[in-house]
């Protein structure tokens, strides 16, 4: 587009550039005319020259701007947040339901410590062998690969060594919730506990096929059948586990045996067995 203008006349024409061409040949025929001697003031037009939506484009020459057709209008995709695919948890002869992924802990309507939290939490009702069925006393909460490890110990060590021990097996095994959002050893200040991961046991009690009830604060270290068990079950425990405190570990434990799958050391490789 092109735009003249006639100074002195106040004419102002927007057009395309060959009916420009059009437009100035016309206007210099009318100026030409307008400077003979003799002849009165030309009036100034005050309109425009023509009617520009009659002029037609001169095909092969004007070629219009296409409109952009709908179908070419397609809106740049906005970037999508994928979120990972989740690998589906897979325990055998392990009842239990996969719980969506745990961020945080709300107290009082309040996020209470943004480090807790399971990628891949999931809650366990029971563990079976082949012959046999433990419960939970509570269903426990923990991430899928701590629950592998927690099936293994129990199907493998745990209910072979009762049935050794004791001749009958574990019913129902007493613990703690699992996950829980919390310091170790419950100080504010402390280290992140690994139950705030998912990644913790605790054990207090074991109940019996016959009834018979072991208690870890009540037969440890008595020198029984009972507390044979308990020192076996837990010597197996450091071979599955990265930290297994009992009684003798400190106070907090006297009641129950911690299991957890904490790294320590660099490579990880270190285990604590108390
Ligand atoms: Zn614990």
């Amino acid at each position: 587009m092109q735009l003249v203008a006639l100074a002195g006349q106040g004419l102002r024409i927007d057009v395309n550039h060959k009916v420009s061409v059009l437009v100035i040949w016309t206007l210099l025929g009318h100026f030409s005319a307008a400077v003979l001697p003799g002849q009165a003031t030309p009036v100034p037009e005050t309109k425009p020259l023509f009617d520009l939506n009659s002029i037609g484009f001169i095909e092969g020459v004007d070629v219009p701007s296409a409109k952009p057709k709908l179908e070419e209008i397609v809106p740049t995709p906005e970037p999508q947040q994928t979120t990972p695919e989740r690998v589906p948890c897979i325990i055998p002869n392990v009842t239990f339901m996969e719980l969506k992924p745990i961020s945080g802990a709300m107290r009082e309507g309040q996020l209470d410590d943004l480090a807790c939290g399971i990628s891949d939490p999931v809650r366990i009702e029971s563990v079976s062998t082949i012959k046999h069925k433990v419960e939970f006393s509570v269903p426990v909460t923990i991430s899928c690969e701590f629950a592998k490890v927690v099936a293994v110990w129990l199907q493998e060590d745990v209910v072979p060594m009762a049935v050794d021990s004791l001749g009958t097996s574990v019913s129902v095994l007493q613990s703690g919730p699992g996950y829980q959002c919390r310091r170790r050893n419950n100080l504010p200040d402390g280290k992140l506990s690994e139950h705030a991961l998912g990644n913790a046991l605790d054990i207090s009690h074991f109940k019996f096929g016959n009834g018979t009830i072991i208690s870890v604060e009540d037969d440890w270290g008595k020198r029984t059948k009972e507390s044979n068990f308990l020192d076996r079950i837990h010597a197996s425990a450091c071979k599955r586990f990265t930290t297994v405190l009992g009684p003798e570990a400190d106070p907090n434990h006297k009641s129950h045996i911690h299991l957890d799958a904490g790294c320590h050391g660099q490579d990880c490789t270190y285990i604590i067995c108390q």
